[in-house]
């Protein structure tokens, strides 16, 4: 089980941040309108949900629609993560320990061993898992019948599933950054249920700062919270929002010092790129995983960073972003890098 705070959240409150139903959950329009229909589609037939991958950066509510959806559907919620799952045994104990209608949530399952995975292709396909009994000549294959059941997984990197596994999967949704109408709605939500005072320019300072994640926005709400309320009268205005993310070291777009001395390391240390995210990594004293899934999603929607087939480069605008002067050559050397396509 992944508890809140092996994600790093402050466990009770993080609870009830978190939105219970599907008409409370913001945002995410799309998502929410499929989600709404197969939910509804299935109540009507009486049937379990059928399988439904989630896949976006850290932090903009998979695991949210995971229990939002076991609500809606009145069933209970199970949570592993694929990294928690290590033998065959403990997703087939996990497996026939459900009922009739739960909701699995895997997060991670990108991140799930091969020969664990291979249990949940029956699973999911038949409702069934096959275990052995015995060893060499005299042993023999076993097939326990499952409940229907309903798999919601979640990964930050569609592209590390296996085709098996994405496969089996009845609905693949994409979860987006929050756009900044949306990002202040969540905060504001926040607020109420934290019981901060905060006027609309706050929201929208914090919200502009939150690299439209919800995650971010509630921790970056305790901060000024408790900037507000030790240098201030305790109600998030503009200018108290403003001075608490100025001494967070969060700039205006939300960038903190990790995202700086990544878009530093390529304008200064690779002149500019192409450079490979692992050389990155260790330049800059960060995990290849933390800057794949946390940080270059972000930095690519701001159009800072780019793939290229060569490597990570920084875009004109980084360079702008930093002060640095745009060298002659960037726009036709990275022209001829995205050509490589
Ligand atoms: P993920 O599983 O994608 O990493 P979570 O579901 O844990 O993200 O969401 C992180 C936090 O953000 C949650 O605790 C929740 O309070 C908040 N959150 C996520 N999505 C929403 C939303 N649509 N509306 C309001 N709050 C949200």
């Amino acid at each position: 089980m992944l508890t809140p705070a092996q994600r790093g959240e402050d466990a009770p409150l993080e609870r009830s941040l978190r939105p219970r139903r599907l008409a409370e959950y913001i945002g995410q329009d799309r998502v929410k309108a499929s989600l709404g229909v197969f939910i509804e589609a299935a109540q009507k037939r009486g049937e379990p949900l059928d399988h439904i991958l989630l896949y976006g950066p850290p932090g903009l509510g998979k695991t949210t629609l995971a229990s939002i959806i076991s609500a809606e559907m009145g069933v209970s919620l199970r949570v592993t993560s694929g990294p928690a799952i290590e033998r065959q045994g403990d997703l087939v104990s996990i497996l026939t320990n459900l009922k009739a209608g739960d909701v699995l949530f895997i997060d991670e399952i990108h991140r799930l061993n091969r020969v664990v995975e291979e249990v949940l292709y029956p699973a999911m396909e038949d409702y069934a898992v096959d275990i052995v009994i015995g060893k060499g000549p005299a042993a023999r294959t076993m097939r326990i019948n499952l409940p229907k059941f309903t798999l919601v997984g979640a990964t930050t990197r569609l592209a590390l599933l296996t085709g098996p596994l994405r496969d089996r999967f009845g609905a693949v949704l994409r979860l987006d950054f929050y756009d900044p109408d949306a990002m202040l709605e969540i905060i504001t939500r926040s607020a109420a249920i934290l019981g901060v005072p905060i006027e609309e320019a706050g929201g929208r300072a914090v919200a502009m700062r939150s690299r439209g994640t919800p995650r971010v926005a509630n921790r970056l709400l305790k901060r000024v919270r408790d900037f507000a309320e030790v240098h201030g009268n305790g109600s998030i205005d503009a200018q108290v929002a403003a001075r608490a993310l100025t001494m967070l070291e969060i700039d205006d777009l939300g960038l903190d010092d990790i995202d700086r001395r990544i878009l530093l390391s390529i304008v200064e240390k690779f002149g500019g790129g192409p450079v490979g995210v692992e050389t990155l990594a260790a330049a800059t004293s960060e995990e290849t995983d933390t800057i794949m899934d946390v940080y270059e999603p972000y930095l690519i929607q701001l159009g800072f960073l780019q793939r290229t087939p060569r490597g990570r480069v920084a875009t004109r605008h980084a360079y702008e972003h930093l002060g640095f002067p745009v060298p002659a050559s960037l726009d036709t050397q990275q022209r001829s890098f995205l050509d490589e396509t």
